[in-house]
């Protein structure tokens, strides 16, 4: 008998990854690709489990928009599975609100929830919904399960959740969530198979990519994290600034004239590491560079996050790891050494052979800390919880 998939979707503003994964908690992966260019000139790759093509199509500028791609992705999944069922879709949400700490089964009243929670993340839920809706509309008989970017911080205690405003904006949803809760959920599974005792103890984990976040994790638990009520909280990014001090955003509105869009623009696509260098968002386009502001992106970076490690590692009462992941945190041996440079005031220190390797253990014998690459993969605990829904 041939066994069932799980179809994982991840759906972006302009992208929709996906993976085809055989059912179970640990299912291999058959095939991933994406769809890149939703809205512009759509261009779908798919490669096997060996990283082999197996799919390559372009539409005409403005042909496919995230309803479409989404049944290109059904279709393109129904013959590469050749004729072996899928069983189920996971999805991708950045926002599950205080209503869902944990993977959810989809059904209309869910889905009603999701969608009230679009004016919290308005870049990113609409995307995230899209998809879920065009599949319950062409294939109403495949579970569909929503997994949260924020349910892994639901565990956060009260005060790591607030800010300091009156009651009324707290209890209407202005607080703090954090991010990247799947790739955290990811990375804490992985160490807790291949270093169990290193996984229960107090750790920050890095994820460092396009966008960055820190979280501070204890017993498997996340206990803070840098990014708040939005994404844009935090660490500088490739395009984002990272934490701001909110007396910005009324100079930039009273004294330049700014309006909301502009503002949004600024803070989300002009910023971070882009900004600063006036050159790319990009840390390898980076790296590469010797301008003098291509270095001070890089080292106000770095000196970021070396900030914000000290704040969670207040948060958690000391430091016993470190964590790295992401493009950046996974394949930036710089990056993780100037890290650790600023971090020796902890009793951190690398092993820079092992650094330049890049995966497993970085931290030197004579470290107080542990350091780590681990690198993550959303998709496969996306496909993790799916699978399990359908057994539960
Ligand atoms: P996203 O948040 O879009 O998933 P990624 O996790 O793919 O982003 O991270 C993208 C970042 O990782 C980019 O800044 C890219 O330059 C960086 N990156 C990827 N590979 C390398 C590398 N070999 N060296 C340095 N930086 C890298």
């Amino acid at each position: 008998m041939t066994s069932g998939c799980i179809t994982v979707l991840n759906a972006g503003s302009s992208s929709i990854k996906f993976g085809l994964y055989e059912e179970g908690t640990g299912g291999n992966l058959l095939f991933r690709g994406q769809i890149e260019r939703i809205g512009s000139a759509a261009h779908l790759k798919a490669t096997n489990s060996e990283g082999r093509s197996v799919a390559e199509r372009s539409w005409p500028k403005g042909e496919l928009d995230h309803h479409g791609a989404t049944l290109e992705i059904v279709r393109l999944a129904r013959e590469l599975l050749a004729g072996r069922p899928v069983l189920a879709v996971g999805h991708r949400v950045v926002h599950g609100g205080t209503d869902f700490s944990s993977p959810v089964r989809i059904n209309s009243d869910v889905l009603a929830k999701l969608a009230k929670l679009v004016p919290l993340a308005p870049l990113h839920q609409p995307h995230n919904l899209a998809p879920i809706e065009a599949i319950a509309k062409a294939a109403p008989q495949i579970p569909q399960v929503a997994c949260f970017d924020t349910a892994f911080h639901r565990t956060q205690p009260a005060l790591a959740q607030e800010f300091a405003l009156p009651r009324d904006l707290t209890a209407a949803g202005v607080r703090r969530y954090g991010f990247h809760g799947l790739s955290y959920d990811y990375v804490i599974s992985r160490l807790q198979e291949i270093q169990p005792a290193l996984a229960r103890s107090r750790l920050i984990v890095a994820h460092l990519g396009n966008g960055a976040s820190l979280c501070a994790v204890h017993e498997g638990r996340s206990v803070a994290s840098t990014m708040g009520f939005t994404a844009v909280d935090g660490l500088m990014m490739g395009t984002r600034t990272g934490a701001l001090d909110p007396g910005v955003l009324l100079y930039l509105m009273q004294e330049r004239g700014m309006d909301a869009q502009a503002i949004e623009d600024l803070l989300y696509r002009k910023s971070g590491l882009l900004g600063v260098s006036g050159l790319s968002s990009d840390m390898r386009t980076l790296r590469q560079s010797e301008t003098p502001s291509a270095k001070a992106a890089i080292a106000l970076f770095v000196y970021r996050i070396v900030r914000e490690i000290g704040s969670l590692t207040a948060a958690l009462g000391g430091l016993d790891g470190l964590v790295f992941t992401a493009g950046i945190g996974e394949n930036d041996a710089a990056t993780r050494s100037e890290v650790a440079a600023g971090c020796a005031w902890l009793g951190l220190a690398l092993n820079e052979e092992s650094n330049g390797l890049g995966a497993g253990q970085i931290s030197s014998d004579q470290s107080r800390i542990a350091a780590w690459v681990v690198p993550t993969d959303e998709e496969r605990v996306i496909a993790r919880y799916t699978s399990a829904s359908l057994s539960s």
